[in-house]
């Protein structure tokens, strides 16, 4: 129904495979996620102690893969309540109170806002802007684009971000409640989007409202209000995309796939929510096993907690595409070990291999934020630099050509 279906790169060997149930909710053909979680009835009450909880969520996931993995096109078992969706809401909103949506685990209770955590939230989220992003990857982007949702604020502190202006100001944007988040969500799908893209800075840390956004989609209708409400932070609000309901449905309910675009640094309490919830997977993967993940983006555990979760997602039987942005000076400390890692762990995993670093942030010498400490970066990567990383992701037999080039901002190759 999206017209993601029927375009030509689907016939490359690196998407033939590997993506058949992000393209069958794509095409409405098949229930995304959130609608099967709907589906699986839970025994223990929502008000039980949070151990319970979990040990329900643990206990009702082998029924949810089962059924996620079996389920036909066409086919959609009926809603329960309470349900695992209904749960993944409660615990979501437990977590915030002793926070440990990501690898920081800093135990303090966003809902009070007396003390933050290295994020610098409290519960509020807000939302810098969204829109159909016309330069994701070709199988995110498609024709209509993918319905991105960029959140403010980040829980890293990458020097360079190139996404600063969002990442490192925490009142970008303007405040959502789950209603307008849903509202934003439902929007982009019924226009056309290929999927919801729940990016930012870094969609983790707003965990607690995007699983509260999802638990309404099922059976959503946003009213004038709610409209006007997400109107505010929606970038292309002039361009002529036609909502029309059959973009989105499936039997009657929201569909959509969801998509975590992230920098993976969620804690394993979150994956387990988001295993649940998430049709496809983004995760980016920079910083090598040394000191460059703290040296530059202030990240300790960097390189365990995005390997663990990586391996988290492959062990699943998820689909996913890595992205790799490759950094001045950074080719055999990061970009190597990166690759070689995902060569030995999971060779099949499609990787963008990016070469549009541009020094920002701290790293831009023409910004008054520069900091001298970041000279080293303050350049983009050269050109033999780009060539090393590309040759070393083919010297591995990765599957990154189809991904890094088609968007190459250098115009090199391997
Ligand atoms: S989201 Fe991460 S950084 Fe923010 S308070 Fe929670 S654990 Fe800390």
């Amino acid at each position: 129904m999206s017209g993601l279906d029927g375009l030509g790169f689907w016939r490359h060997p690196d998407f033939r495979a590997g993506f058949e149930r992000y393209r069958d909710v794509a095409a409405n053909r098949k229930p995304a996620k959130f609608l099967l979680a709907r589906a699986i009835a839970i025994d223990a009450p929502l008000d039980a102690s949070e151990d319970a909880l979990w040990r329900e969520l643990e206990a009702k996931t082998p029924a949810f893969v089962e059924l996620w993995r079996g389920i036909a096109p066409g086919e959609l078992p009926p809603p329960q309540r309470p349900n695992l969706l209904d749960l993944c809401r409660e615990l979501a909103g437990r977590m915030l109170a002793h926070c440990d949506f990501c690898r920081w685990d800093c135990g303090v209770d966003r809902r009070r806002g007396a003390k933050l955590g290295a994020c610098k939230l409290a519960s509020g989220t807000r939302v810098s802007s969204y829109f159909h992003h016309p330069g994701e990857e070709w199988i995110y982007r498609g024709r209509l684009g993918s319905g991105t949702i960029f959140f403010t604020s980040c829980n890293m502190r990458c020097a360079f971000c190139q996404n600063g202006d969002i990442s490192a100001d925490k009142d970008n944007g303007a405040p959502v409640s789950a209603r307008v988040l849903a509202t934003m969500a439902w929007r982009l799908r019924a226009e056309g989007c290929h999927n919801v893209n729940w990016v930012g800075g870094e969609p983790t840390i707003h965990l607690h409202t995007i699983v509260e956004a999802i638990a309404l989609l099922p059976e959503f209708e946003p009213d004038e209000r709610d409209l006007a409400a997400a109107l505010a932070t929606k970038a292309d609000w002039r361009a002529p995309y036609p909502a029309a309901r059959a973009h989105a449905d499936y039997r009657g309910c929201f569909n959509a796939p969801l998509l975590w675009n992230s920098n993976f640094f969620m804690s394993a309490p979150a994956m387990r929510l988001l295993r649940l919830l998430m049709d496809i997977w983004l995760p980016d993967f920079k910083f090598g096993p040394g000191r460059c993940a703290k040296e530059l983006a202030r990240t300790p555990w960097y390189w365990d907690t995005v390997t663990a979760n990586l391996k988290l997602i492959h062990r699943w039987g998820e689909e996913f595409t890595i992205r790799h942005l490759v950094m001045p000076g950074h080719v055999d400390c990061c970009t190597r070990p990166v690759l070689q890692w995902i060569a030995r762990e999971m060779p099949e995993a499609p990787v963008n291999v990016m070469d549009q670093y541009r020094p920002e942030n701290f790293c831009d010498p023409h910004d008054a934020r520069y900091d001298a400490r970041y000279a080293p970066i303050a350049r983009r990567p050269r050109r033999d630099e780009i060539q090393a990383a590309f040759r070393c992701a083919r010297e591995l037999g990765l599957r990154f050509e189809s991904l890094s080039y088609e968007r190459n901002t250098t115009g090199l190759r391997a």
